[in-house]
């Protein structure tokens, strides 16, 4: 592996040094054990069983949380059956959209509590919980909070209706995030769910069941239950369940795929992605190396959407090369809870083993390993940013998702020649292109085959527009009105 030969041509060889200033997280409202939330009320777990939630930068553990069983699920399905037919269907459309937004507004007045809890029991850093998970949860129910009385006016022509109970399951990486992009669509549009956060991390989404409990929604509304894969898989294939909507690898869509095939649950699946991150010689280059950083290093790099491969045309190449490693340099891996840290801890240890192994495969496939001299505490899970030149279209480090902080560069001649290497993956969830001309961008995102494409930015949400991909990475759109359709019967 070679070491940090960029270190020479930095212009300063000293990091800048910060004080600590980590937030404080002695406020928390945290019990020490969790219950399932189903119909309205915590409730202990059928199976008498617990399992503990760790903060992956201390290794501490923080709570327990039940592991619900299929009776749970049943239980929790018969809860939201009732709930849609008898209650969230009977009530006004405007009335479904005050809930929503009184959700909306406690997840603004807790904001800093859920980030800080987001951060100990995820491990990233507190600034992205604080400054992009929580507000972009709120936003997301707010938005759809607006649609719930539109609905007729949402799909021109066509009425609507409700689907019933959808069973929702998600992952690790934006965890109250990605619980608002699944609850707030199915509220509005009249449906009840019971939503599975992962088992590395449940706690924001329990904290969110305290929210409904405290905005006072019908019971069996939203039922939010814990547990490991037989969980999901208990929702996913309970007979009463209407739409299953995951998020999480392409290996669990398939098999969620399989079983549902036959059936006639509506489904929508968002899974893996390998994004291409185009930079061509005329882009504005320093820019560029901020937006690769945000594409691939954000968020550890557990990102679906992260810009995992980076295509430099030849004529920057070394330039880029040499101001990236300068400014991977400059980045502060460690204590997640500290306000200056700009890449925390992986989230967990069996994520941390993956990423190693796949850095081995890529470097015993004769990829050239480069990582940053940044040390990083001894206790909890930790990966540094790390990058691989040399390498091949059909290196692992190219074709895998790593889920990591870990860069694979190739480098690239003309625009046809990168855009066949770019499409050249199972995936198709989102892409990168950075240039001076408007018209390339159009050119070059058009011809990828790319749900999302960014031009001159990366990894920018917002709830009004779609996100979603192609080929392996996924079925059906989240976010905007495409978010709604999967959620409603169209007549
Ligand atoms: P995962 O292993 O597929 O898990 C996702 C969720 O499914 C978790 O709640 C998991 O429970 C549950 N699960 C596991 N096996 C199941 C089964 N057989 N049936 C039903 N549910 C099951 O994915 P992950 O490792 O948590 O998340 C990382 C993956 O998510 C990456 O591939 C990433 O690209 C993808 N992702 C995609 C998007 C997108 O929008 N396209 C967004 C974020 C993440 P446990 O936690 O208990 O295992
Ligand atoms: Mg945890």
């Amino acid at each position: 592996m070679k070491k940090n030969s960029a270190t020479k041509d930095l212009q300063f060889d000293t990091k800048w040094k910060y004080a600590p200033a980590p937030e404080s997280a002695d406020h928390i409202q945290l019990k020490d054990r969790y219950d399932l939330f189903i119909n309205g009320k915590f409730t202990a777990p059928t199976s008498k069983k617990y399992f503990d939630t760790i903060n992956p930068a201390t290794e501490k553990r923080i709570a327990s949380v039940a592991e619900a069983n299929a009776a749970d699920v049943d239980k929790a399905v018969t809860a939201a059956k009732n709930a849609q037919s008898k209650v969230w269907s009977k009530i006004s459309a405007a009335e479904r959209g005050k809930y929503i937004y009184r959700i909306a507004r406690i997840l603004q007045e807790k904001a800093r509590e859920l980030s800080i809890i987001e951060t100990i029991d995820g491990g990233k850093p507190i600034r992205e919980s604080r400054d992009i998970d929580i507000p972009l949860a709120a936003a997301h129910f707010f938005y759809y909070a607006g649609w719930a009385d539109k609905l007729d006016y949402a799909f021109p022509g066509m009425k609507t209706s409700p689907i019933g109970v959808a069973g929702q399951i998600i992952p690790w990486n934006f965890p109250l995030l990605m619980a608002a992009w699944k609850i707030a669509p199915a509220l509005a549009a009249g449906n009840t769910v019971i939503l599975k956060p992962a088992e590395t991390t449940p706690l924001t989404a329990l904290k969110l069941a305290e929210i409904i409990q405290e905005a006072d929604l019908p019971p069996g509304v939203v039922n939010i239950i814990t547990g490991a894969g037989a969980t999901g898989a208990a929702i996913v294939n309970h007979p009463n369940i209407n739409k299953v909507a995951f998020t999480g690898s392409t290996d669990v869509g398939k098999i969620i795929q399989k079983s549902l095939a036959g059936t006639d649950k509506r489904y929508t699946l968002e899974l893996g992605g390998k994004a291409a991150n185009i930079i061509f010689e005329d882009a504005a280059i320093n820019q560029a190396v901020e937006g690769i950083i945000n594409g691939i290093f954000f968020n550890q790099g557990h990102v679906c959407c992260a810009g995992s491969r980076l295509f430099v045309q030849e004529g920057v190449a070394n330039e880029v090369i040499r101001k990236l490693k300068q400014r991977i340099e400059t980045l502060i891996v460690g204590d997640p809870l500290d306000k200056n840290t700009d890449i925390g801890a992986i989230n967990s240890k069996v994520q941390l083993s993956k990423i190693k192994s796949l850095v081995q495969a890529g470097i015993k496939e004769g990829g050239e390993c480069w990582q940053s001299e940044c040390t990083v505490p001894s206790k909890g899970y930790w990966y540094k940013p790390t990058l691989f030149t040399n390498v091949a279209q059909s290196s692992t480090i190219v074709q895998e998702e790593i889920f990591g902080p870990v860069l694979a560069i190739q480098t690239f001649r003309t625009a046809e020649e990168v855009i066949e290497k770019a499409n050249n993956t199972p995936y198709g969830l989102s892409g990168g292109v950075w240039t001076d001309k408007g018209a390339k961008a159009f050119k070059i995102s058009s011809k990828l085959n790319a749900g999302v494409v960014w031009a001159n930015t990366y990894n920018k949400f917002d709830p009004t527009s779609p996100f979603g991909g192609f080929k392996e990475s996924g079925v059906g759109r989240e976010g905007g009105l495409h978010g709604l359709m999967p959620y409603v019967n169209l007549f």
